[in-house]
């Protein structure tokens, strides 16, 4: 496993697991089969409504809370101080522990600000290791940062082949911060998994697509959680530290840029939906 260290010293395993859209019925299993893989990193939101089985895994699990990493995230329907501070304490309850590792803010809607003085009063108390946000635009996170007590840590936004979003790591190493990509398969969608491109670069180095594509954003100092309740998908996606893109792979790849996000974090539309989630 690698580690990115963030601006408090925290270190992060570089690779985890996403659990977004894995049904409440089957999170418990797949968690746990994670777990058993050696999965240590688990990335999870309030509005994943999986919190609870997730925690049921842990409960159950061999491993000590201290050797895992959970992330979750506070939803916009919960923004405002108190409000917050009330589903920060659900997701404790949910998840069966007395920490988050990573507590973000889910969207960047809403009143941010009154929620974000909820996170850092929480990080203060000691009960979050580190906070951070997730779909912040260059301009928001560095509006973010100007007027933080504490700065962000981390912001988790949709990289993949087909959105690179090229330059994001640099630029969120400036404000000392680190990337996690979303979606960083894409969520199987456009053909990612029968690219051409992709499939040969996988066939020189005898890795799949996937594990082209979760070594590009390694390579690229992002942290990555793909998601999959497939055993076999999920030791594949953790088979990815004995290898190396070359520079001229990670040139190809470039090539992949559509300009196009599965999810327009900024579209009117979106946010309007978001609202009445
Ligand atoms: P993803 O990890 O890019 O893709 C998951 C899809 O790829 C699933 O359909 C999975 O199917 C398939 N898959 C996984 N590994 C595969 C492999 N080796 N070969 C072929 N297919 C494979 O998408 P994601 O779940 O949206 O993103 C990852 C995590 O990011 C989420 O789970 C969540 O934790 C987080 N996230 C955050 C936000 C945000 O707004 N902050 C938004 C979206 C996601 P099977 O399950 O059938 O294998």
């Amino acid at each position: 496993m690698e580690y990115k260290t963030l601006s408090n010293g925290v270190e992060i395993p570089q690779l985890g697991f996403g659990v977004f859209l894995i049904p409440p019925e089957e999170t418990k299993d797949v968690v746990k089969k994670a777990i058993e893989l050696g999965y240590r990193h688990f990335d999870t939101a309030q509005s994943y409504f999986n919190e609870a089985e997730i925690g049921q895994a842990i409960a159950e699990s061999d491993v000590p809370r201290e050797e895992l990493f959970i992330t979750t995230k506070v939803w916009i329907s919960s923004y405002g101080y108190e409000e917050t501070k009330k589903a920060f304490q659900e997701s404790l309850d949910k998840l069966q522990t007395d920490y988050i590792d990573l507590y973000l803010l889910h969207q960047c809607m809403g009143d941010v600000y009154s929620t974000w003085r909820a996170l850092e009063d929480l990080y203060r108390e000691g009960k979050i290791k580190a906070i951070g946000v997730c779909n912040f635009s260059p301009g928001r996170f560095t509006d973010l940062c100007l007027n933080a007590e504490i700065k962000p840590m981390v912001n988790q936004i949709e990289v993949n082949p087909f959105y690179q979003q090229e330059g994001t790591e640099d630029f969120h190493e400036e404000l000392d911060a680190v990337v996690e990509a979303w979606g960083p398969l894409a969520e199987g969608k456009d053909g990612i998994f029968t690219n051409p491109i992709l499939s040969e670069i996988g066939e020189k180095y005898g890795k799949s697509v996937a594990q082209v594509i979760l070594r590009w954003l390694i390579q690229r100092g992002i942290v990555v959680f793909p998601k999959s309740t497939k055993e076999s998908r999920m030791i594949e996606n953790s088979d990815v530290f004995d290898f190396e893109l070359s520079d001229e792979d990670m040139e190809k790849i470039k090539e992949l840029e559509t300009g196009v996000p599965i999810v327009e974090v900024d579209n009117p539309e979106f946010i309007k939906m978001c609202k009445t989630l």
